[in-house]
């Protein structure tokens, strides 16, 4: 799918090379430098189509172990027990849809190749000298951090005031002054009002407060969001229920409205993520195979994958706020942690939300390098009903990024040491 394919995997390697370079930058400030660096798109394109490679290879050969047949082609419902890819009918008894989504287009886009969603920004090419990414969630942001990395005058038009608008505002604010630093422009409450394909480029018109009338890009990233491909399966067939954005309606076993027929991932509806699905699978695969499991995990994860990155878990201050739910909260500043100071990333955020009384943790949220790993540590104690105590009583290695959610959890209960956070 997506994700292997066009997604999460190639992304991260473009990621990690942009990570490189501006690594390479910030050493300066520490007395080691290696001057600008020389960029062999071409290699770099080709490597980043091996380390998918690896992965595509290794999943062949796993079908290929457990004697599953793979057909390659685009598949049609003929019936609920029966589809057909080409000319070929394949029939089953069960079936588990995981037919993803889509980038959602723009309407009335010049149809130019200088235009491109997701999959074509991942195709690098020479890196344009100007790039609008039209769209401030986590795509756009994560493809921004790349091109800028790769010398691209970067430009981002948000529609609302705010990047990422389902993540807590104090853990966007590193990475937007970060970026604010670095980008050309970054418009918010600004809206597209037309594209015109020119000889020298894009000409993009605005409205918006702050946002010039119009400007001229070399390249638009459109990343609007996506769309759940539930219209593209001929399901009527099979009469599953699917609404009018293609989403297909499960219950807590993965199950259709079609006793036989399960849905599982991006297909299924928000939050569109990789992890969701993977586990959505395990919960319909299961079930085909006889046993009565249904989908409860307590929270998803959700990672932006720039730099600084950003992840969360759980319930967000904003969700709380927004539905009265009462909470008790530790925050700790980075600047606090020894190691972020060691890596010369002191910008980054920690913070743990519990439940007043039982001190049970409702959620968290970080931003800085690494805080998509350091997130698991929460999923874990959200998914275990685990307390702020739970967590300051496990011994954290020192010093590490990770120390920061146990200050964090010590300093919900008023009790941390190495920041001030006085008992409330
Ligand atoms: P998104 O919905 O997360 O963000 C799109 C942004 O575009 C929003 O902030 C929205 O306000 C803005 N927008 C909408 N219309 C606009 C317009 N006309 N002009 C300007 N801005 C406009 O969508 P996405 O970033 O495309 O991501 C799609 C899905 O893929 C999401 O579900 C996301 O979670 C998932 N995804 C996740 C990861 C990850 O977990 N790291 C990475 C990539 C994608």
């Amino acid at each position: 799918g997506v994700c292997l394919n066009v997604g999460c995997i190639p992304s991260k390697a473009l990621l990690h090379a942009a990570r490189v370079i501006a690594e390479v930058e910030e050493a300066e400030s520490f007395g080691i430098s290696y001057g600008s660096p020389k960029l062999d798109i071409e290699r770099l394109d080709e490597w980043k189509g091996e380390v998918v490679g690896k992965l595509t290879g290794g999943l062949a050969g796993l079908a290929k172990r457990r004697k599953i047949k793979v057909v390659t082609g685009e598949a049609r419902f003929t019936s609920a027990q029966e589809i057909e890819v080409g000319d070929e009918k394949v029939g089953f008894d069960s079936c588990i849809v995981a037919a993803g989504s889509r980038p959602v287009d723009l309407p009335d886009l010049p149809d130019d190749d200088r235009i491109v969603d997701s999959t074509g920004a991942l195709q690098l090419e020479g890196p344009p000298k100007s790039l609008l990414v039209v769209g401030g969630g986590i795509i756009g942001l994560e493809m921004a951090c790349v091109y800028d990395a790769l010398g691209t005058k970067v430009s981002v038009v948000e529609l609302t005031d705010t990047l990422i608008p389902e993540c807590d505002r104090d853990l966007v604010k590193p990475l937007q002054k970060r970026i604010g630093e670095r980008y050309e422009a970054i418009m918010l409450g600004t809206e597209v009002t037309g594209m015109e394909a020119q000889k020298s480029g894009i000409k993009v018109s605005f409205s918006g407060e702050d946002a010039p009338e119009s400007e001229r890009y070399d390249k638009v990233l459109v990343a609007v969001g996506r769309r759940a491909n539930g219209d593209r399966l001929e399901l009527e067939a099979t009469g599953i229920e699917v609404d009018d954005r293609g989403v297909i309606a499960v219950d807590e076993h993965q199950r259709t409205s079609v006793e036989n027929i399960y849905a599982i991932g991006d297909i299924t509806g928000e939050p569109m993520l990789a992890h969701r699905g993977s586990y959505q699978g395990i919960v319909a695969a299961e079930n085909v195979a006889g046993e009565d499991v249904i989908y409860d995990a307590r929270s998803v994860p959700a990672v932006a994958y720039t730099d600084p990155e950003i992840a969360w878990a759980g319930l967000t201050e904003s969700d709380a706020k927004e539905q009265e739910v009462e909470y008790e909260i530790g925050k700790v500043p980075w600047a606090a942690s020894g190691r972020a100071l060691a890596i010369e990333r002191d910008e980054g955020l920690t913070k743990v939300l519990t439940e007043p009384g039982s001190g049970r943790i409702l959620g968290a949220g970080m931003v800085g390098p690494n805080a998509g790993e350091l997130i698991a540590e929460i999923v874990h104690a959200i998914e275990m009903g685990s307390t702020a105590t739970d967590l300051s009583l496990t011994m954290h290695p020192h010093p590490t990024l990770s120390e920061t959610v146990r200050i964090a959890a010590e300093a919900a209960q008023g009790i941390a040491t190495d920041i001030y956070a006085p008992k409330r």
